[in-house]
């Protein structure tokens, strides 16, 4: 199963409504593994609604989303596999404020995948060295920057091995001095051949580490194409009265 050909992640005709607003309309998306996409767009025109399908923290209401060849899991012990094959690293760093760094990175693989203690723990320092916060294991999140909490927050979603990661607005809520070194670690990532869905504005990433820019508004994707066409000769008015506002 794992080591099929084809995409990693795809959306067939996938559509989501929030009540009478439609969030998601008649998404097709193919992910190829080791991929890296970049989803723009307006705020409200469903990226987040787009990631969160992935991961089905969100249902969608019709189409087709598969991982690996396989649909999405509805419940029970396949629904927490799909969680942890997906990797998730929100604006917010959500990180467990009562747990050290070294306890947030270590939880998933010794709960969700029954790693022995001491085994898991060695993974996470060797992640936490390549986060480049190995020096941090033993303290807790809110003694952390929230470059380093971001950092923290990648290395924990790495220690579940998952098949892609999906990045919402990973430095938005960042000081501007901290948001290159989330960038490296992301841009790092993409270079060793991580599948991920990055949503975000920053357009220096997409240029160094994206193959292919989505943009989306109003729920649709609306045009996509390589990072360089994209940024110079967007083909939709839309794309292009986006761009000129975040340019
Ligand atoms: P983006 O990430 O592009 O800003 P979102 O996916 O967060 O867009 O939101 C898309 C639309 O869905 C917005 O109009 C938003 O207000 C709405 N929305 C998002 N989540 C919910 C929810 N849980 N319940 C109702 N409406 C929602
Ligand atoms: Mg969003």
């Amino acid at each position: 199963m794992a080591d099929s050909g084809g995409p990693l992640v795809v959306l067939e005709n996938v559509n989501k409504y929030f009540g009478e607003l439609h969030v998601l309309k008649d998404i097709d998306l193919s992910i190829d593994r080791g991929e890296v996409v970049v989803v723009i767009g307006p705020s409200g025109g469903g990226k987040s609604t787009l990631c969160r399908t992935i991961n089905r923290l969100e249902t969608i209401d019709s189409g087709k989303i598969t991982l690996d060849g396989e649909p999405l899991p509805q419940e029970g012990r396949a629904l927490a596999r799909l969680r942890s094959e997906v990797g998730m690293v929100f604006q917010s760093f959500n990180l467990f404020a009562h747990k050290t760094i070294l306890q947030n990175v270590t939880l998933g693989p010794i709960k969700v995948r029954k790693v022995p203690k001491a085994q898991a723990e060695e993974e996470a320092m060797a992640l936490l060295e390549r986060v480049g916060i190995a020096s941090q294991a033993g303290k807790f999140p809110a003694q952390l920057s929230g470059g380093q909490q971001q950092r923290a927050a990648i290395a924990r979603a790495l220690a579940m091995k998952p098949k892609i990661m999906l990045f919402d607005e990973p430095t938005s809520a960042l000081d501007p001095e901290m948001v290159a070194e989330v960038l490296e670690v992301m841009t790092d990532l993409a270079r060793e051949g991580m599948t991920m869905i990055v949503v975000t504005h920053e357009m220096g990433f997409a240029r160094s580490a994206a193959r292919r820019v989505v943009f989306m508004a109003d729920g649709q994707i609306v045009e996509q194409s390589t990072p360089e066409e994209f940024f110079t000769e967007a083909r939709t008015d839309r794309a292009r009265d986006f761009l000129s506002k975040i340019l």
